[in-house]
């Protein structure tokens, strides 16, 4: 059984206490700088503003609710030195329990659906965790989340993040990436009219929603979702889709559609051409959720006069260049990104280095 020799293998002969450790991780995940982004979309001027997560350690925005429900756990006693941390994920979350879990002396061993693009398994492999792959027989995603529970149900030095359902993973929003938007748009002069986030867990959704409600702002916060698998608009999976980390085929528990605006739905070709935009002319490499987020905010500013809508570039582009990603993409009706003209560029400074002064 994968799980009990991935106790057997735990690695634990780091001389940092756990709280140490944590408190250096802590230095290496959040507090992103942001990238104010004029743009023009038929005629109509908007600003989109995003946060760089990329920069966080592993590479993606899941090491801020990794790094939360890790220190959660520790702090409630239900992780402790010596378990092996499993989960079930699509990629980036399984990329930051393998690092995270690792700096912290932990074997971590990850779920994973078969068909999410080669780099993440061989980036979660190379931090020594082990990957579990599942196919679309072995019941893809949903299986995934079954066959990690049902492998640890007997095994005690077993720690499950369970982000789907985990409450630290929206309040890792709630209190880093939300307040950080708030305090960088504070600083830059801008006033936000919606914030726009692609729902994997909802964790960035329902964190920063929480965030703006508790600023007391009336500003609109829309889930993102593929047009080709609209599972909120629906309430199941109806199809397939190529914007890895968003809809994994059901509605996590932690999502509240009734506590968010309507759901802005993205063809994934057009979230495709949009990252590749962002790259080719402002050199943004984003991953693909990123150029769905940019797209999706476009379409949040349409009607309204210079719009200012936020969101998160999720990751980068390393993950996904074996996909369609760095293809050429066809155009299609209704497609908003070759209408999108990008106009300048400006950074934001990591909300720490004012905040402090
Ligand atoms: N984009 C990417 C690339 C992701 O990995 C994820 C997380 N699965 C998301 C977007 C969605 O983030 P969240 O889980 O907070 O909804």
């Amino acid at each position: 059984m994968q799980v009990a020799d991935a106790v057997v293998a735990t690695s634990s002969s780091l001389s940092l206490t756990p709280q140490h450790r944590l408190a250096g991780l802590r230095e290496m995940v959040g507090n992103t700088p942001m990238m104010v982004i004029e743009y023009s979309y038929r005629r109509q001027r908007g600003t989109v503003c995003a946060k760089m997560e990329h920069l966080n350690l592993s590479g993606s925005i899941k090491d801020r609710m990794a790094l939360h429900i890790l220190e959660c756990a520790y702090a409630d006693g239900s992780l402790r030195p010596g378990d092996c941390i499993v989960e079930a994920t699509s990629g980036n979350t399984g990329i930051a329990f393998a690092a995270l879990g690792t700096a912290l002396g932990h074997a971590v061993t990850i779920y994973m659906p078969d068909w999410m693009s080669r780099e993440r398994l061989d980036l979660i492999r190379s931090y020594g965790a082990k990957v579990v792959s599942v196919s679309k027989e072995q019941g893809g995603f949903l299986g995934s989340i079954d066959r990690c529970r049902k492998a640890s149900a007997d095994v005690r030095e077993v720690f499950l993040p369970r982000q789907f359902e985990n409450c630290a993973n929206v309040e890792a929003h709630e209190l880093g990436t939300g307040p950080e938007i708030l305090a960088q748009l504070r600083h830059a002069g801008l006033q936000m009219d919606a914030f726009v986030a692609g729902v994997g867990t909802g964790g960035t959704v329902m964190g920063v929603g929480r965030a703006l409600g508790a600023a007391g702002l009336d500003v609109r916060c829309h889930p993102v979702e593929p047009a080709e698998s609209p599972a909120m608009s629906t309430g199941h999976r109806v199809g397939t889709h190529r914007i890895q980390g968003i809809s994994d085929e059901f509605i996590p528990q932690i999502v509240n559609l009734d506590d968010l605006d309507e759901v802005i739905a993205v063809n994934d070709g057009d979230a495709i051409l949009m990252a590749q935009k962002l790259a080719r002319q402002l050199g943004l490499a984003v991953g693909i959720s990123s150029g769905c987020n940019f797209v999706a905010a476009v379409k949040a500013g349409v009607g309204q006069t210079s719009p200012v809508l936020a969101t998160v570039f999720c990751d980068d582009n390393k993950k996904y260049l074996s996909t369609g990603l760095v293809q050429d993409e066809p155009v299609c009706d209704g497609y908003l990104a070759p209408e999108i003209e990008l106009l300048d560029m400006r950074v934001v400074r990591r909300a720490n280095l004012y905040l402090a002064n």
